[in-house]
């Protein structure tokens, strides 16, 4: 017992030691078995968030700032996540110290300008240029707006090129540019005329410039610095939202070394639905086919002459859900044609910027129902004798014909003269 005792007690104190360092996973708010993409994309909103032009003189976002990127240049990389997740984070430092390769070293803010441009900061600085904001439309099924959904779209995006990190060149070095010594502006002189010489200023035409030049172009970016390709994009539709609401993603538009990006908007509008739409009706609802105003939706129900005339039927309406609406008519309740009907609480749910919670209790909008009366083009003639028949009692019955029903009176009004006189 004793001597397991001295064997556990520095175990303990190594167990303690490694906590101590910083946990990479739960920095970016991630577990083990996170993919490249979803460290990338916590690394976008993290350095968003904790970015020091976003919170002045706040020293906690600014150090939460540097380990995000720490933890991103840690993990982004296949050889440096391997030991990290083997050794832990003491290897990767000493690997690091002893100038081992991949994924580390970088200025935090140089990593920031790699996904958002615009040299690491937001338009705080003067003469900070921004990018346009790009605006797109995603189409999302109605059940989307009913239940509530997180999905994905694509994109075409301009992105600064990983591959030369938005240098455009292969080796990433850039060079002071010879032509105009790093200026981006060389001066000419020009004679206006004999004896009259003045001193123009004019753009570099060997670096564009820039006032850097490359050796070797990158060959992903073709030293463009920058590429296109789809970015994807995860979408949360909660439920109620308007059709058409605009959605900010902030500074998620196209990225260049040049300018900070712009915003990415997204308009969320509801899409068609397909007849045979398994896309976009998997559980074969009746309800995809409503139509949406506001919070209320609108169905339309088909009712035979029996139908309408007798009452006596019901119908179930699968709801965007899946949950069942029961339309009917006791035997002997009339439905007229065009009669709509109200149904409560069976519309949209109403959006509330809190979503679902215990605190706040989803509403509906109504729903709609408006009554098509179908008469048949032809009858059974066996169907028609009966008919007739039972029409021709009831009228013999109460006395009323053809004449009476077409509300003119009962004979021709004669005049009477002494009526006249009165
Ligand atoms: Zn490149
Ligand atoms: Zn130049």
């Amino acid at each position: 017992m004793r001597l397991l005792k001295t064997i556990l007690l520095p175990l303990l104190a190594l167990a303690q030691a490694a906590l101590c360092a910083e946990d990479y996973y739960k920095v970016l708010g991630l577990d083990k078995q996170a993919s490249d993409r979803q460290i990338k994309s916590a690394y976008r909103q993290l350095s968003k968030k904790y970015h020091p032009d976003k919170n002045p003189n706040d020293s906690t976002a600014h150090d939460k700032f540097v380990l995000v990127a720490e933890a991103y240049e840690a993990l982004s990389d296949a050889e440096s996540r391997q030991i990290y997740d083997q050794y832990g984070y003491d290897a990767l430092k000493q690997r690091k110290q002893q100038g081992g390769g991949g994924g580390g070293g970088h200025d935090p803010f140089d990593l920031f300008s790699r996904f958002f441009g615009g040299g690491g900061h937001y338009g705080s600085q003067p003469g900070q240029r921004r990018g346009h904001n790009v605006e797109v439309k995603v189409p999302v099924a109605l059940r989307d707006f009913y239940n509530g959904r997180t999905t994905e779209f694509q994109w075409n995006k301009q992105e600064i090129c990983e591959e030369c990190e938005g240098t455009g060149a292969a080796d990433r070095v850039v060079h002071a540019c010879t032509a105009c010594a790093g200026r981006g502006v060389r001066t000419v002189r020009q004679q206006l005329a004999p004896g009259m010489v003045t001193q123009v200023q004019m753009q570099c035409d060997a670096c564009g410039g820039r006032g850097k030049s490359i050796k070797h172009r990158c060959k992903a970016c073709g030293g463009e610095r920058v590429v296109r390709r789809p970015a994807t994009v995860s979408l949360t539709v909660q439920r109620g939202m308007a059709d058409g609401v605009r959605i900010a993603y902030e500074n998620e538009a196209d990225a260049s070394p040049d300018y900070v990006a712009g915003d990415l908007i997204v308009q969320v509008v509801e899409k068609e639905p397909e007849l045979e739409g398994e896309e976009s009706n998997p559980d074969r609802v009746d309800g995809v086919f409503f139509r949406r105003k506001e919070d209320d939706l609108f169905w339309r129900e088909v009712l035979s002459l029996r139908e309408a005339l007798m009452g006596g039927w019901t119908r179930n309406v699968t709801h965007l859900d899946g949950h069942v609406v029961r339309l009917g008519r006791e035997r002997g309740v009339v439905v007229q044609p065009n009669h709509v009907e109200t149904v409560p609480g069976e519309g949209m749910p109403k959006w509330h910027e809190d979503g679902d919670s215990v605190y706040h209790k989803t509403e509906f909008g109504n729903l709609y129902v408006e009554y098509t009366v179908v008469l048949p083009d032809q009858m059974d003639s066996g169907m028609e004798k009966d008919l007739w028949a039972v029409f021709e009692k009831w009228r013999a019955k109460n006395g009323i014909d053809l004449h009476k029903d077409s509300g003119r009176p009962d004979k021709p009004v004669m005049h009477d003269h002494e009526h006249d006189e009165l």
